[in-house]
């Protein structure tokens, strides 16, 4: 059988992020069976969202976490608060049609709008900086898709820099990429710490927060759904299934819907004064257009803090340290000694076409997940979203297209197609570098 993410040990991996930044909030584990307008299942960006728009509505919210707040992928990511999804605008209007598909992309965009909305309207303590997000290009083509992205949003009025190659060079200090784009929409965050935050926020609005309490069953009851944990129940009007990469086939076969991906995150020692001077200098976030691609960011105190670079669908393997190392030499020949700090994985939930879902399984049930890696604003966002169906909004409001659920053919195979879609990737990222 295919390993699942809630396969992992019980207790969230030690990241950088838990000693500073909000405290964990209390969320002792469901006792009893309740009732509520809503329950919620998973304690992520996405769930907290949804309880923190769900309880400002006025709705009785009961979120149920199976671990701790920010147990998966929202407490162990990169932080990086990124206004796009991995598909370019036009990919978008051609999949959803042209109103739909435009209402998806100016969403996105405006996603770091909504989450710093909430860390100032809340006061989070979750050192978010608005530093911009550069996503550099490896290829003609993907440097062609750059221009073409800065054009869409230049033509809405955001603030979105198209890089030459030059200009690219000097903003990440490396050398290799083709030029890139700048947007300065996007920023930086510990997630760990946003993720307390909104429990903590959302519980000030009375939603309560239940940690230790997986949910094993959802069916019908009286009125709407019944929730059950083995140490109690919520019966609610409206259920949202909020579990990400995490999620399993607690509602028969959503789990076959995406391909959990465990991903790596690396962290080096304080880089020398003169070195970090030279990377990123304008203390921006770094992600590329490689279909593996990496993610990056530097710190203060000049710390590096890198993404990708090895992935499994299996339990935890050694850090993928000497293929990181490999990259980053070639992309910052000046870097000099390098030593790493800390390395921690995660789960990611890929899907086939790249964009997140929001499934209505039958009234008053729903499910929003599907991130690709980009869900520190789309995960927020779609929180909101799910709120607002569940307060009463038509599917056709949301910012976010309900489409049906499709269970991937062959999932069970998932793991050798990952793999063998990774090499075939990684050969076409090498290939498309050879641009001279
Ligand atoms: C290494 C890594 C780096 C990343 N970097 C970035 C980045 O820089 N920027 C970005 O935008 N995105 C990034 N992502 C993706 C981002 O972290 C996720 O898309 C986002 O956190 C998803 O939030 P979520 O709330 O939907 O799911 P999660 O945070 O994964 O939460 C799901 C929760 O559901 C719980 N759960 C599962 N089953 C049950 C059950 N039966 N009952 C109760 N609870 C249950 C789990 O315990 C888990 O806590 C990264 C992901 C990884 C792994």
């Amino acid at each position: 059988m295919a390993y699942h993410p809630l396969a992992d040990p019980p207790q969230a991996p030690r990241t950088i992020y838990g000693d500073t930044g909000e405290p964990a909030p209390a969320t002792p584990p469901l006792d009893g069976d309740v009732e509520a307008d809503l329950a919620i299942i998973g304690g992520g960006f996405t769930g907290l969202s949804a309880a923190l728009h769900a309880a400002e509505q006025g709705l009785r919210t009961v979120l149920l976490e199976a671990r701790e707040i920010g147990f998966g992928s929202s407490g162990r990511n990169e932080g990086q608060i990124v206004p796009a999804m991995k598909q370019e605008p036009a990919h978008a209007e051609r999949s959803f049609g042209r109103e739909r598909g435009q209402r998806l992309m100016e969403a996105a965009g405006a996603g770091p709008d909504v989450v710093f909305g909430l860390i100032q309207r809340f006061s989070i303590d979750c050192a978010a900086a608005r530093c911009g997000i550069i996503t550099a290009a490896h290829s003609p083509a993907s440097l062609e898709r750059m221009r073409q992205r800065t054009e869409f949003w230049q033509a809405r009025g955001a603030p979105v820099e198209f890089l030459d190659r030059a200009r690219a060079a000097a903003m990440i200090g490396g050398v290799g990429y083709l030029g890139g784009s700048l947007d300065h929409r996007g920023g930086v965050l510990n997630p760990l710490g946003y993720a307390r935050g909104l429990a903590r926020a959302a519980q000030s609005l009375g939603a309560r927060i239940h940690g230790q309490s997986a949910a094993t069953s959802i069916a019908p009851a009286s009125g709407g759904w019944r929730a059950a944990c083995a140490t109690g129940s919520v019966t609610a009007r409206s259920v949202l299934i909020c579990t990400n990469a995490y999620t399993s086939d607690l509602w028969p076969a959503l789990g076959r819907t995406i391909v959990p991906v465990r991903a790596y995150q690396l962290v080096t020692a304080p880089l020398g004064e003169n070195v970090r001077r030279t990377i990123l200098p304008g203390g921006q976030a770094l992600s590329d257009t490689k279909r593996v691609m990496i993610g990056m960011r530097r710190y203060a105190d000049g710390r590096l803090q890198l993404g990708g670079g090895g992935v499994t669908t299996g339990p935890d393997r050694p850090p993928p340290f000497a293929q990181v190392e490999k990259a980053l030499r070639r992309l910052f020949p000046q870097i000099g000694e390098l030593r790493w700090e800390a390395s921690w994985s995660g789960w990611m939930a890929m899907t086939p076409d790249r964009y997140p879902r929001l499934h209505e399984l039958a009234p008053g049930l729903l499910a929003g997940f599907g991130y690709n890696g980009r869900g520190v604003s789309m995960g927020t966002l779609m929180g909101r979203e799910l709120a607002k169906r569940a307060a009463g909004a038509a599917l056709d409001e949301l910012a976010v297209p309900a489409t049906p659920m499709r269970p991937i053919a062959g999932h069970a195979l998932r793991r050798a197609v990952v793999f063998a879609r990774l090499r075939y990737y990684r050969l076409r990222d090498a290939l498309d570098t050879l641009h001279g």
